[in-house]
């Protein structure tokens, strides 16, 4: 058994690029367990084999994960030690095992973190944005018109947004912020974090949005997006007076939907018309 006698469920974090990120007390917790639950073992198997690990391994995906956990949860009550590991940072963020946790804990059984590298918090960590209070959004809709609408529900936090997203829709991504978020808020690009081509680039929405543009390799590898939180109050009008016109422009020309937003909101019609033909433009 393990470092501690009773039989138990180990969530160990395993690098997110760099294999020198693994913790000595992962590797020997994957090395006493009696099985390690994998997202892929085939993935996972590389990782093992580097750091000498001969611990038998099962898949847990989101394709098995209820019935999966029955069966380790059986495990765990006849005695067994498992590890639950997923395929780069730590589990269950914005990666399978909550099923498989919450039945465990439910059966009073113990779970045990082993902390380590997670892109969420790297990213944070490094970003330059504000750290006392973060949201993490995990993974936005593909589709866009569901993207926009979760995003309009977050324009007026104050706090941190962290979003994980595809470089195949990093560029997409960054258009529907700027139309949500306006060209000023500042924004983190965290790509490729303790890799080879590691790149942090905090900046001005549509500045990043350019430079994304332009720059074909800031499209690839995996990326973190950290968006700052709207500012208390000056701002939290500004940023629903852009939501509403954006509604409003989906459906009325500018001088329509800038005397509305101007009656809704109480803001001046020129202030209005001036930002809703900003956004216009961005179209
Ligand atoms: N469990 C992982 C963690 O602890 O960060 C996240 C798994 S999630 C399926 C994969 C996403 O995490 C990627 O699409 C990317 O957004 C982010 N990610 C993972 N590794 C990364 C890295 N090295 N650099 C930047 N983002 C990364």
């Amino acid at each position: 058994m393990s470092e501690n006698e009773i039989a138990c469920l180990y969530i160990v974090a395993t690098p997110i690029g760099n294999l020198a990120d693994m913790s000595q007390r992962a590797i020997e917790i994957l090395q006493s367990v009696d099985v390690i639950a994998a997202e892929d073992t085939r993935h996972s198997g590389f990782l093992l084999q580097h750091f000498a690990i001969k611990t038998p391994s099962v898949s847990l995906h989101d394709h098995n994960e209820q019935q999966r956990s029955e069966t380790l949860l059986t495990r765990l009550q006849q005695g067994e030690s498992i590890a639950l590991i997923s395929d780069a940072g730590t589990p269950l963020i914005s990666d399978p095992g909550y099923k498989l946790v919450s039945l465990v804990r439910e059966h009073g059984i113990p779970v045990i973190p082993i902390p380590g590298s997670c892109a969420v918090i790297a990213a944070l960590s490094a970003s330059g944005l504000p750290s006392d209070r973060f949201s993490f959004e995990g993974f936005l809709p593909s589709k866009q018109g569901a993207r926009l609408q979760t995003l309009e529900k977050l324009a007026t936090d104050t706090r941190t947004l962290i979003f994980y997203d595809s470089p195949r829709r990093l560029q997409s991504t960054l258009i529907d912020m700027v139309t949500i978020f306006g060209e000023e808020r500042r924004v983190c690009l965290a790509r490729e974090l303790t890799k080879l081509h590691e790149t942090i680039n905090t900046k001005p929405l549509a500045e990043l949005l350019d430079w994304v543009s332009n720059d074909p390799n800031q499209q690839r590898g995996e990326c973190v997006l950290l968006v700052e939180g709207a500012k208390q109050h000056q701002d939290a009008s500004e940023v629903e007076v852009n939501r509403v016109l954006n509604l409003l422009l989906k459906e009325l020309p500018v001088k329509k939907a800038a005397a509305i937003t101007s009656a809704l909101l109480g803001v001046s019609k020129n202030n209005a018309y001036d930002m809703a033909l900003k956004l216009q433009h961005k179209d």
